[in-house]
């Protein structure tokens, strides 16, 4: 097969800033040793997230200009309902600022003390959503999904006796909602099979519990199932995507994700009472029904993008240059979460650093050397985002310490995923000299984003 090029020429482009490798340690010291503190201006390749750092196409560009910016009943307003509907074939779509707008209104409204919610895996934003109204978040991740180094088609399927099993334990009045995460994002970017999405559908149908899709990486999912599904691979994306949604009764959605946008996000659903009330606080939180939170502008490039997204030219290339990266890893020896996901490679940490113990964060000591080393930036997912504390104050690890190298839509090319492989190939050469790192600084919440660390 010849090679699988990028589907796009390039019209506009952005210079990046090349430092030294002096330059990188001071900036990485100054910055606590927490990417998320480094100015983006000192970052040569990019790979924190894949969210709202995608490229936008001239078409989207285009809608830009076009943006009926009326504060009400804007013409942008029903390009955007159309678009979303066509995907969703849901009846009420609520435009949010992005994706964790979307959940904050619907958790406000299911969740409470005493309420539990449950996901394959919920991602952070979602369960800090859930646990801020008062409920608990409780995940059920399919076995196969909990080992980095097995291979499996699906690993992003929830556990269907699991859930049962937890209905049956805490009482379907008690359980407001399910949601699926596709793909899902803290699990590895792993796709949910069309199979599973049906099965977790029966199983909240049988107790009469409404199934949500979190639904940021749609497109990727489905075209998971193109190409691994039995019975899918002469439908086209679009169809797949329909048939996704047709077993939920809502998703929220961050449009910086597979809509291909910089921001924007909606809330879906069919529930005409509680469409009733999540209008109601977007009106408090967000903005007007028609907008919410966005610009017309915004709601015109999402439209663009979502038929772009499921475009299978983009998405071969997208799926490919994501597993390009992973070969290249692989085949030095790099371990990581095996087969490579839609949006990402996740670097299993433990295995990559196993003389550094989880309450020194394995994880963020690569992200660290991966900056100095050539200039990346990439982001811990584990015992940094997902650790919590017992009643003595000792750390309670999470199930996997992972580093995250996200790609941006449309936005680096096949050289430039070359030198991400040759800086984390020779960090992995080196690995024996890396050092943990303990935090010195952590907010209540969301501790990942502001903490502070000193090598230890
Ligand atoms: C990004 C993301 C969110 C939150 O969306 P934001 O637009 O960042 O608020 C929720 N769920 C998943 C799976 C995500 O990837």
């Amino acid at each position: 097969m010849k090679t699988i090029i990028e589907p796009f020429k390039i019209k506009s482009v952005e210079q990046i800033r090349f430092t030294t490798e002096e330059e990188r340690k001071k900036i990485i010291e100054d910055a606590g040793f927490n990417p998320f503190l480094i100015h983006a201006e000192d970052v040569l390749i990019d790979l924190l997230t894949d969210s709202g750092t995608s490229a936008m196409s001239s078409d989207q560009w285009a809608g830009i200009m076009r943006g009926d910016e009326s504060y009400a009943g804007a013409k942008s307003f029903y390009t955007f309902e159309n678009a979303v509907r066509k995907i969703t074939g849901d009846k009420f779509i609520i435009p949010t600022h992005q994706g964790r707008a979307a959940e904050k209104i619907i958790f406000s409204i299911l969740g409470g003390p005493g309420k539990h919610f449950a996901s394959n895996t919920f991602f952070d934003t979602t369960r800090a959503n859930v646990e801020f109204s008062g409920s608990e978040a409780h995940d059920f991740l399919c076995e196969i999904g909990k080992h980095p180094e097995q291979r499996a088609p699906f690993k992003g399927d929830m556990d269907i006796e699991a859930l049962d099993a937890f209905i049956k334990k805490y009482g379907k009045e008690n359980i407001p909602l399910v949601v699926l995460t596709v793909t899902n994002n803290s699990g590895g970017g792993q796709p949910v099979s069309m199979k599973n999405i049906r099965e977790v559908k029966e199983v909240c149908k049988k107790y009469g519990i409404p199934l949500f899709l979190d639904a940021c990486r749609f497109a990727e999912n489905a075209y998971f199932i193109k190409l691994r599904e039995e019975g899918y691979s002469k439908k086209s994306v679009l169809e797949i995507v329909q048939e996704m949604f047709s077993y939920a009764d809502g998703s929220t959605m961050s449009a910086k994700k597979d809509a291909l946008v910089n921001i924007g996000g909606w809330l879906s659903l069919n529930d005409d009472e509680l469409a009733m009330k999540c209008r109601n606080l977007l009106i408090v939180t967000e903005g007007f029904t028609t907008y919410g939170g966005l610009a017309g502008r915004d709601l015109e490039a999402i439209a663009q993008g979502l038929e772009e997204v499921v475009d299978e030219h983009y998405l071969q290339y997208r799926i490919r240059s994501t597993e390009y990266l992973g070969e290249k890893l692989i085949n030095a020896g790099v371990p990581i979460i095996e087969p490579p996901g839609g949006h990402a490679i996740y670097i299993d940490a433990k295995r990559f650093l196993p003389h550094i113990k989880p309450e020194e964060y394995p994880g963020q000591s690569i992200v660290c050397e991966l900056y100095v080393e050539g200039g990346i930036r990439a982001v811990e997912i584990g015992s940094v985002m997902f650790g919590k504390y017992d009643n003595n104050g000792k750390l309670i690890p999470s199930i996997m310490e992972l580093v995250r190298l996200a790609i941006p839509r449309r936005v680096y090319t096949q050289s430039h995923v070359d030198y991400v492989a040759e800086v984390v190939i020779e960090v992995f050469k080196n690995r024996d000299k890396l050092k943990g790192y303990k935090i010195i600084y952590e907010a209540p919440m969301l501790r990942h984003f502001t903490a502070k660390f000193k090598p230890v």
